[in-house]
């Protein structure tokens, strides 16, 4: 598992692979699984509507 991250720890895109910290149209999904929040980046809405094989 891995240690908490830091909200400023320059994510990156869940979909690309793109950092996401400097991108204004940054889209973060958070979720809670197993009583802890989980938390994916995207660069933007499109991104984000791409990623669709998750369960
Ligand atoms: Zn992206």
């Amino acid at each position: 598992m891995e240690e908490n991250v830091d909200p400023e720890d320059a994510p990156t895109c869940a979909t690309c692979g793109e950092p996401v910290a400097n991108n204004p149209t940054h889209r973060v999904v958070t979720w809670v699984e197993d009583d802890a929040v989980q938390a994916r980046h995207f660069c933007d809405d499109d991104c984000r509507d791409a990623w669709d094989d998750e369960r």
